[in-house]
């Protein structure tokens, strides 16, 4: 399934998931972009602690919740490193509470950075993934978009929209050989979720995943590796669960 030479852009490819998803992305062959929030201060150690692996990532600042700041981000991924050829919707945060809690701001922010950022980013490779007949867009959303979870309305709404936003895009798209696809997970063991009290994984998160464990950051990097794939050109418009069996569609 090699790749060899295509440019592929993750947002928040220096994330928790976003890492693995990077650096898997490389050994398939591909040229990596990765996009940083222009805040971030620690992105040139992250870039060399990479090249330092022998993984060669150009990193850009883009703030996904500003067209402006994505157009320019991608504007220099195209000069460096030629047209996006494959569209990783990574980036994401959360800000729980209870919807009698929750507050324009959180919803706004949350909306904005998982939502909005698809429309951001997508917008500026679609056009020339459809005039070269090929592309590949791939959105993480998640196992809460699906099921809803307590204090994640903004969350759970936000990533349900990514998977109407994947199906309406890859109907348009579809017959120009660009696929659109929704990946959701459910528990990874990144540092976020590794964090969480052991008594707490133990009695709260594990009994519900029949598989008795949680993901690997890698399982989620191969179904995006997949997605990315010549193989996977007649997947459009899916939402693929990589959930343990936690939440079965
Ligand atoms: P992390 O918090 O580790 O990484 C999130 C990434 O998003 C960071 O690299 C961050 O960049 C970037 N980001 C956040 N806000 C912005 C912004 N405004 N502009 C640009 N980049 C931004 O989360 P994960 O790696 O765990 O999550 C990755 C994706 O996977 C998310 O969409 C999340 O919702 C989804 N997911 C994760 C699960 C898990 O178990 N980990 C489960 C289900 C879904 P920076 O650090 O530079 O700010």
């Amino acid at each position: 399934m090699s790749q060899q030479g295509k440019v592929v852009l993750v947002t928040g490819g220096m994330g928790g998931l976003g890492e693995t998803i990077s650096t898997k992305m490389v050994d398939a062959g591909y040229k990596l972009a990765v996009t940083y929030s222009p805040g971030n201060k620690t992105h040139a150690d992250w870039v060399a602690q990479m090249g330092s692996r022998g993984y060669e990532i150009l990193a850009v600042p883009c703030d996904v919740t500003e067209y402006d700041s994505c157009a320019s981000a991608v504007a220099q991924v195209t000069q460096k490193l030629g047209p996006v050829e494959v569209l990783v919707n990574n980036a994401g945060i959360t800000r729980d509470m209870t919807f009698k809690k929750m507050d324009r701001i959180n919803w706004d922010a949350v909306l904005r950075t998982n939502l909005d950022s698809l429309f951001n980013m997508s917008k500026q490779v679609a056009d020339g993934m459809v005039d070269r007949g090929w592309g590949r867009i791939i959105n993480v959303s998640s196992v809460n978009g699906s099921k809803g979870a307590f204090g994640q309305t903004n969350y759970s709404a936000a990533k349900a929209g990514v998977h109407g936003f994947t199906k309406a895009l890859a109907l348009e798209v579809a017959k120009k050989g660009v696929t659109v696809n929704t990946i959701s997970p459910g528990y990874i063991g990144t540092k976020m979720v590794t964090a969480i009290p052991k008594e707490v994984l133990d009695s709260k998160i594990l009994p519900h995943i029949p598989v008795g464990r949680l993901g690997k950051p890698e399982e989620v990097a191969g179904l995006i590796i997949y997605l990315a794939s010549e193989e996977a050109a007649f997947v459009t418009g899916a939402n693929i669960a990589i959930n343990g069996g936690q939440h079965m569609q």
